[in-house]
């Protein structure tokens, strides 16, 4: 039976066998702890400036208003923050990650425990990204071939093989609003011939994907996503997308960016792909990228985004702010009684100055790290809800003018570039 040999062979927590997965389903997964919401996972545009489109996201655990920014909890959590912290800034929808789950937790723990939701304490939607990118990524890889990928696991040795059936079916049983399915994303340079072959076996792998997605009947109202890779051959990625558009995924997401290339020409990849989506579907740049990354995508048609920017940035003392890049570790901040950015209403804002955020840099002290993430997060989430208000207003070309060339790193002010 194919589905057994999908399991994590090695680990101390395996599938359980799949009659005890569906008795285990009704308390288990999107009805525990009464935190289904009922809804249906569905996507409408609200409104339109260019190609840019403001929406409205139903998932099972909520509404999204897009385009949204998710922050990145890979193991469950963004690292140093909590998930009220995360509420109060403004997070609606949370980016988790099966690659890590899988090996660190596993999907019998975790339904058993009442699903994701319940286990992570998180009320919302969540999506999962499949971890094809980690897979590739990673120095143990083993065998890639149409039946899936096999590869040894970082965490303890043991031999893993991750199939899109295995895929679908984790997701499905922990219970995430927004699946994603299982690719093959090569890095970046890549020569055609083997981009070629990436992209016919990922296509592959989403038709099996969708037969296993509905295979037990309501696929629990979530969502599944195709991704569209062809690396940075624009036919290759115009194939992909027709091919991948003509199946009924429920939305679509753009991989194999952010892999080592040029920054150009992720952005042309962008610039193919977007537009060749289904209209009517949400679109998801999958791993991208610093506020302008954000902004040019959204111009293009992207409703959804994740990025480890924000965090990781902010754990090497590197803030967002509207006038510019804060190194807050550099001395010119030792006595700056200034918040990080004075346009920010965040809780760090309001109450620290860039002279205690350097301080507790500069001492190790790790309460630094996590005043700076939860400023850098809030940042991004408040970003994305002014390009929201700017498309409602048919005003995204002023808010090009105005906003950025003072964000991200392209913005950085000619005093902090010394
Ligand atoms: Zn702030």
């Amino acid at each position: 039976m194919e589905l057994a040999a999908l399991s994590v062979r090695g680990s101390s927590d395996p599938l359980p066998p799949k009659a005890a997965r569906e008795t285990r389903r009704p308390s288990g997964r999107l009805r525990s702890g009464g935190q289904f919401h009922g809804g249906r996972f569905g996507f409408r545009v609200v409104s339109r400036d260019g190609l840019a489109r403001l929406g409205r996201l139903t998932t099972p655990h909520g509404e999204v208003e897009t385009p949204a920014f998710m922050p990145v909890g890979t193991l469950g959590a963004v690292k140093g923050l909590s998930q009220d912290v995360l509420e109060a800034a403004g997070a609606r929808l949370l980016m988790t990650n099966l690659f890590h789950l899988l090996e660190r937790v596993g999907p019998d723990r975790i339904t058993g425990l009442g699903g994701l939701h319940e286990f992570i304490g998180w009320d919302g939607p969540l999506a999962m990204d499949s971890g094809g990118y980690q897979v590739f990524s990673l120095a143990g890889l083993r065998r890639v071939d149409d039946r899936g990928v096999t590869f040894r696991s970082p965490h303890d040795g043991s031999t893993v093989e991750l199939t899109p059936e295995r895929v679908v079916e984790f997701q499905e049983q922990i219970g995430v609003d927004a699946a994603m399915v299982l690719d093959e994303c090569p890095p970046w340079p890549v020569d055609r011939e083997a981009a070629a072959e990436a992209l016919r076996r990922t296509n592959l792998w989403a038709r099996r994907s969708l037969d296993r997605w509905g295979a037990d009947g309501d696929p629990a109202a979530a969502g599944l996503f195709g991704i569209v890779q062809g690396s940075f051959f624009e036919d290759l990625r115009l194939a992909a997308a027709e091919d991948l558009a003509g199946l009924p995924f429920d939305g679509y997401a753009i991989g194999g960016v952010s892999v080592g290339e040029e920054r150009e020409l992720g952005r042309q990849a962008v610039s193919w792909v977007a537009p060749a989506l289904p209209d009517d579907r949400p679109r998801y740049l999958m791993g991208l990228g610093t506020p302008e990354d954000l902004f040019h995508a959204v111009s293009l048609g992207v409703d959804l985004f994740d990025c480890v920017l924000p965090s990781r940035n902010a754990r090497h003392g590197t803030l967002f702010s509207s006038t510019g890049i804060v190194r807050i570790k550099k001395a010119r901040y030792r006595e700056d009684p200034r918040p990080v950015d004075p346009a920010c209403g965040c809780p760090v804002c309001r109450r620290h100055s860039r002279a205690f955020l350097h301080h507790l840099f500069r001492c190790g002290e790790i309460t630094g790290k996590v005043l700076a993430t939860e400023h850098n997060v809030r940042f991004y989430l408040d970003f994305m809800a002014d390009l929201r208000r700017a498309i409602a207003d048919g005003a995204l070309a002023t808010f090009a003018a105005s906003r950025l060339p003072e964000v991200g790193p392209e913005g950085e002010p000619e005093a902090e570039r010394r």
